[in-house]
């Protein structure tokens, strides 16, 4: 089926058009450099941003794909979880086209979108090749997401491991650039000044490790200690009159992260039998996420699948291909009675 994807859940205005599988057009347009002087993401203004990226968006990718809407099968949109307003955007452009044109309209989950990314045919990084197979282990890891997934079957059978307790990773990233004076996003800049750093110069904590939270929090993640302990190194040091090693720094706060990323998520993987893991969201562009679950997945057998980039931070094609999965598997549309849900859960495949 031809499904036209929107997704407006954070900041990202994405429109995609797949057939089936194929990638036909996915148009991001991304609202990151207003929220620039914030340090985050601020949600007014990314849904205004959206408002008004929409229409040129869905222009743009009409015209990649070379469709027109009569040609859509159906229309996919993102309901939740993400920001209200920024989702109510999404969700009432989809409702309107739906209703205009008369086409089925799929309301799907973000998170499970960012699964149904690596249906889509187009090389991923990792060392797994041809279809992704299920059962699969995913680990979601964005500026507003840290969750880990056990995905038995993308349209009808998705099982929240665990998730972050406190801030996301990406999140994590942001506030520890913004407390060593780099710009935002943080995630590149950290990348950026980790480059000929140690990882071992500083050893950071590695939240929710200890054999007491794993029990409750085998699965779960936090980040708000790890920032604490770098932010009290950096004044710790300044107070000695020491020069921070901002390299070393990076390198070691780099480490810590992707550590207990790719420990818990191969951790997962093994409790369950399951030698897949794929991953997902802004924070998979980090070098060093990506390196580690290649050794680690390599050492342990694991096939590990990354969707290249532009797919696996938020997109509207990874949306159209979740939604193009549902009508090959025979899933009735939605009906129009949804809303945009802040918090859908991962669970919720379609809403
Ligand atoms: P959502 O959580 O809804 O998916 P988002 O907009 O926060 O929304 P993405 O756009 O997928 O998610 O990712 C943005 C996040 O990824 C930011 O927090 C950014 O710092 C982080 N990021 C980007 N590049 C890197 C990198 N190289 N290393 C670490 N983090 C990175
Ligand atoms: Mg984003
Ligand atoms: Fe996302």
């Amino acid at each position: 089926p031809l499904v036209l994807g929107i997704e407006t859940s954070c900041d990202e205005t994405g429109i995609g058009i797949v057939r089936g599988s194929t990638l036909l057009a996915n148009v991001i347009s991304s609202s990151m450099d207003e929220h620039a002087r914030y340090g985050g993401v601020v949600p007014e203004v990314a849904a205004r941003a959206h408002l008004e990226a929409l229409v040129p968006a869905l222009q743009a990718a009409l015209a990649e794909a070379d469709v027109t809407l009569d040609e859509l099968d159906a229309i996919a949109v993102t309901s939740g979880p993400g920001l209200s307003g920024a989702l109510m955007v999404g969700v009432g452009a989809a409702k309107a086209l739906a209703v205009s044109l008369d086409k089925p309209l799929y309301a799907v989950n973000h998170l499970v979108g960012h699964v149904g990314a690596d249906v889509l045919d187009s090389p991923s990084t990792g060392s797994g090749t041809g279809p992704l197979e299920y059962p699969t282990v995913a680990l979601l890891v964005s500026g507003g997401h840290t969750s880990l997934l056990l995905v038995r079957d993308l349209v009808s059978d998705v099982e929240l491991l665990g998730e972050t307790i406190d801030d996301a990773a990406g999140e994590a990233f942001d506030k520890v650039a913004r407390l060593l004076g780099l710009p935002y996003p943080g995630g590149p800049e950290i990348d950026r000044v980790a480059v000929g750093g140690d990882p071992k110069a500083i050893r950071f904590p590695r939240g929710l490790s200890q054999q007491k939270d794993m029990e409750k929090h085998r699965y779960d993640f936090s980040f708000s200690g790890l920032k604490t302990a770098v932010a009290r190194w950096v004044e710790q040091t300044r107070d000695a009159g020491d020069e921070v090693p901002l390299a070393d720094v990076a390198a070691s706060f780099r480490e810590s992260v992707a550590d207990i990323l790719i420990t818990k998520a191969i951790a997962a993987c093994h409790d369950h039998g399951i030698p897949r893991l794929l991953l997902g969201g802004g924070v998979v562009a980090n070098a060093r996420v990506r390196e580690l679950a290649a050794e680690r997945c390599a050492a342990e057998g694991i096939e590990l699948r990354i969707p290249p980039l532009s797919l696996c931070t938020d997109n509207g094609a990874m949306i159209a291909a979740l939604g193009a999965q549902l009508i090959i598997a025979g899933h009735a549309p939605s009906t129009l009675d949804f809303g945009a849900d802040s918090t859908l859960p991962a669970t919720v495949i379609q809403a």
